[in-house]
């Protein structure tokens, strides 16, 4: 039988109306802003070709991603000039694939200024450094000739401590308003997922959503706004009884100390579920029961405690609560970790 045409063990489900339901809300918090949505890594591991028609119909119109790689998927469901690449241009061969498909680099160093216009310019983004010292143009730069030629379209900056109550937040939202009288631009930008929960003044024209589109909570203020989108579920492949003394999985972590009934689910660290669940109290769930991971996760399989649900048998399905706040918790991930390290064998 072609490998094609067996079905999946291990299922990773997208809420398209989860989705939908998060852009608008953060559409709704940009105030007067408009949001765009960051769909770089793949939106976050679940999927273009998943998530894009969502967005999409929910009514985004402004796309982000990080890599010129990531662009040609998203140009089945969006028009060239909605997209913009944040690591700009490196090259002259970026520069031309940019301009012949009509997608807009972020411009973020002088040298990419000056790589762009000679290579025959056009409309761009420009990024302003204001404190994360990553990508940048510094302010003290903008009054460059190869800065001030530029077709800017979206002038923007980025926040680096906005998941905090930190006094940076306040100190690059006046260096970003100070910039925005230096160079001449038809969009300004600031906030990301929690940037747009610090405030109103904060949404500028435009805001760049990704993590809390995906069901993240950066911000407690978020927390009751924002619906989890992600659900990951695998099947048991095989159950076996153990007796006490008996161990579990490599180096023998897990040692039975009475009689147990555990299960073999399809899913493992190859999947993006890393070792770090299995070391603290992380359980899978099936009709509300959980069933505790026993031992070390393996590569392609995690084995679980069933005695909370002794009826489980092979080819029975459980979940692996994926509640972003509670699943980084449990993992000693990220919530955005959870998400892009989501493994490519997922149904
Ligand atoms: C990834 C990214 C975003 C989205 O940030 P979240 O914290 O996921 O909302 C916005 N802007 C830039 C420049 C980014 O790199």
């Amino acid at each position: 039988m072609p490998p094609e045409t067996s079905p999946p063990t291990l299922k990773l489900n997208v809420g398209r109306s989860a989705l939908a339901h998060n852009w608008r809300t953060l559409d709704r918090l940009s105030g007067s802003a408009r949001a765009g949505a960051a769909v770089k890594a793949n939106c976050y591991g679940l999927g273009v070709d998943r998530c894009m028609p969502t967005l999409v119909e929910a009514g985004a119109r402004d796309f982000y991603v990080a890599h010129w790689q990531e662009v040609p998927p998203l140009l089945t469901h969006v028009a060239p000039e909605q997209v913009s690449v944040l690591h700009g241009v490196l090259s002259t061969q970026e520069a031309a694939c940019a301009r012949s498909i009509g997608v807009r680099p972020v411009i973020n160093s002088v040298t990419q200024a000056k790589l762009w216009s000679e290579s025959g310019g056009g409309a761009c983004d420009l990024m302003i450094d204001t404190g994360i010292n990553r990508l940048g143009v510094a302010a003290e730069e903008l009054a460059a000739s190869e800065i001030q030629s530029l077709d800017v379209h979206t002038l923007m900056s980025h926040l680096a401590c906005a998941d905090e109550q930190s006094t940076m937040n306040a100190r690059q939202l006046s260096l970003f308003q100070e910039c925005l009288g230096a160079v001449a631009h038809k969009d300004s930008s600031l906030a990301n997922s929690a940037g747009i929960a610090l405030g109103p003044e904060y949404g500028f024209g435009l805001t760049r959503p990704g993590l809390s589109l995906y069901g993240g909570v950066p911000r407690e203020e978020l927390a009751q706004d924002i619906r989890q989108v992600a659900s990951v579920s695998a099947a048991i492949i095989q159950t076996r009884m153990i007796e006490p003394g008996e161990s579990v999985g490599y180096n023998a972590k897990f040692v039975a100390k009475r009689d147990m009934k555990v299960g073999v689910v399809s899913l493992g660290y190859a999947d993006g579920i890393l070792r770090g669940w299995g070391e603290g109290n992380a359980a899978f769930e099936h009709e509300g029961q959980a069933l505790a991971i026993l031992g070390k996760i393996s590569m392609d399989m995690i084995v679980v405690d069933l005695s909370n649900a002794p009826p489980l048998t092979e080819g029975d399905w459980v979940e692996l609560p994926y509640h972003l706040p509670n699943a980084a918790q449990k993992s000693g991930l990220s919530q955005y970790e959870l998400l892009t390290i989501l493994g490519h064998r997922f149904g």
